[in-house]
């Protein structure tokens, strides 16, 4: 089943959204040669706390950080740590915030000083992509018309489009249904409807869309070894459209 938000569920997610998308900026603007990764989660943790919310990810499942920071080849889930951010580096981070008992969640790939034509170009690509898949979350569309949207315009660029994970229902639980895959046929999957609550979240390589796990069991890397990016947003499918909660 698909929860349907209230107007007032709406209104916590919204502040949700915002504090972790104020949560995402500040990590985005300490993404600098010489930071490490811990740096970056420490900084979250006490945002988000002082906001009189709560960290989505701390915990979840085990995860031992506020935020996903996942560095070049890592594409989501990589454990903050003693990893020094080095010139030229691309630096994915993903984060969330819990505010009386809602989540926002959001991701964005930050670059490191001077980077790389083609790195610039997939964050580019990845973030303009998740614009196309959400164009499509209108009511009455199905899910597969934005897997699809966001699938077409990346693979025109030869990349990648990773299947091993996907977007997903958000709202009072991190994970809800329906899933939303950023690959898949329009017209197909469930129907979209005017309070639900999607995080739209394309994780692209530049390469081949194989991941591998690490033995720590969170870190995913691209297969190949080539550059991944990702971007998210919460959006919440209205009739006037669709609307991102996770706003700073
Ligand atoms: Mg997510």
């Amino acid at each position: 089943m698909i929860a349907l938000k209230t107007k007032s569920e709406l209104e916590l997610m919204r502040v949700a959204g915002r504090i972790s998308a104020q949560a995402l900026a500040l990590g985005g603007e300490m993404v600098k040669p010489g930071v490490t990764t811990a740096q970056i989660d420490h900084a979250i943790n006490k945002f988000i706390k002082s906001q009189n919310a709560i960290p989505s990810f701390l915990g979840y499942g085990g995860f031992p950080a506020s935020a996903c920071i996942s560095v070049n080849d890592t594409v989501i889930h990589g454990i903050p740590g003693t990893r020094e951010i080095m010139p030229g580096d691309i630096v994915s981070i993903d984060v969330g915030a819990i505010y009386k008992g809602y989540h926002g969640d959001n991701a964005a790939t930050f670059a490191a000083g001077e980077i790389s034509e083609e790195a610039a170009l997939l964050i580019e690509r990845t973030r303009a992509s998740f614009y196309k898949g959400m164009e499509q979350a209108v009511p009455g569309a199905r899910v597969g018309d934005v897997s699809n949207a966001v699938q077409s315009y990346v693979e025109s660029f030869g990349y990648g489009v990773v299947r091993d994970f996907v977007g997903h229902g958000v709202g009072r639980d991190m994970h809800e249904a329906p899933e939303v895959p950023n690959f898949g046929k329009p017209g197909r999957g469930p129907r979209l409807a005017a309070g639900m609550t999607i995080a739209i979240e394309p994780m692209i390589n530049i390469g081949a869309y194989a991941v591998k796990i690490l033995s720590d069991g969170w870190t995913v890397l691209t297969a190949d070894g080539s550059l991944s990016a990702h971007h998210e947003n919460t959006v919440a499918v209205t009739d006037n459209g669709p609307v991102i909660l996770t706003k700073v």
